[in-house]
């Protein structure tokens, strides 16, 4: 049981780890949008570029956090 957690939470954080280089790499290769990783379950965003500071809302977990664009 205790196990099984530690394993969930290590996937969680691998993924997170592994989103956040592609969101990295789309971010390069997309002049228009910034691709960021939510922190609550990974998942990679779409932003719009240089609208200074913005509210994010993640569209998988609903979790809403501020980010710069
Ligand atoms: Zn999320």
């Amino acid at each position: 049981m205790a196990r099984s957690i530690e394993n969930q939470k290590f996937i969680r954080i691998q993924a997170k780890i592994v989103h956040r280089f592609q969101a990295f790499n789309k971010s390069l290769k997309d002049k228009q949008n910034k691709y960021l990783v939510c922190p609550e379950c990974a998942q990679i965003i779409r932003v719009p570029r240089n609208k200074g500071k913005i509210e994010v809302r993640c569209p998988s977990c609903r979790k809403s956090f501020d980010a710069k664009s």
